[in-house]
């Protein structure tokens, strides 16, 4: 039987932030984490692309690592505007967020392009985050397991190992809302993601399955103890040093 993974808090900082305040941020945190010492979890920031070079001259080489929000799912070309996933691994990062419900809902991302995405990211030698995740009509439908397991099936990569990617919950729902599902609610959806992984790929137990949707560090402890949940991807609270701080100290 595979080990329970280290948990991982992932900071998405969205669309947030100028270089003099993300550096501000990052070098916040980076002081509570030598003042304060190494936490139960793994630690990462994902910054707006264009500041990913910038933010990371501060924390290469510390116990934050480094992740973008997005890539292209080629390796080159003629994508103005886009960033490819070898780009994001060249400018120092370790992971890319792909199938965010943001980028879903405002750039039309299927679960074929998701899958897509997670695969230029393995290629490149970055660790996919794949979102997934079912709005409140779904949810009200009683269709959360089936939407999610979808999202799943579509988007994951037959390359993908309990290893090299990582999945996060997200429900559309309570992303920035400050709403969060029932603890009953988070541990149904995880068990059946990991029960879908089992079937998939070998020592699935070891796959880390992060929650997202208003984490906070006032509900962070409660939400991370619940089995199956293996780390946090946080939006808004992760654009306070303290706050995302909290979310990390919160790992047990
Ligand atoms: C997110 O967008 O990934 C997210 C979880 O946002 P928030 O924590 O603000 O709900």
């Amino acid at each position: 039987m595979a080990d329970k993974p280290r948990l991982l808090v992932a900071g998405n900082w969205k669309m947030n932030g100028s270089r003099e305040e993300s550096q501000a941020l990052a070098r916040e945190l980076l002081d509570l984490v030598v003042a304060e010492g190494a936490t139960e979890c793994d630690m990462l920031v994902c910054p707006p692309a264009i500041l990913i070079g910038s933010v990371g001259a501060i924390v290469r080489d510390t116990a934050i690592a480094l992740g973008a929000q997005d890539c292209h799912a080629d390796a080159a070309g003629a994508h103005t505007g886009d960033v490819s996933a070898t780009m994001i691994a060249d400018a120092g990062c370790a992971y890319v967020i792909v199938g965010h419900s943001e980028r879903r809902a405002d750039h039309g991302e299927d679960v074929a392009l998701v899958r897509a995405k997670a695969e230029a990211a393995l290629d490149a030698g970055l660790t996919p985050i794949i979102c997934v995740g079912e709005t409140l009509a779904e949810r009200d439908a009683g269709r959360a397991v089936e939407v999610v397991l979808g999202q799943l099936a579509g988007s994951l990569p037959d390359a993908a190992t309990a290893d090299n990617m990582v999945l996060a919950y997200e429900p559309i729902w309570a992303i920035g809302t400050g709403r969060t599902p029932t603890g009953d609610d988070i541990a149904e959806i995880h068990d059946a993601l990991r029960a879908e992984l089992a079937g998939r790929i070998s020592g699935a137990e070891s796959m880390r399955i992060l929650y997202g949707g208003s984490v906070k560090p006032d509900n962070a402890a409660e939400i991370l103890a619940i089995q199956n949940v293996n780390g946090a991807l946080v939006g808004g609270a992760s654009l306070k040093a303290e706050d995302f701080w909290g979310i990390c100290q919160s790992c047990a």
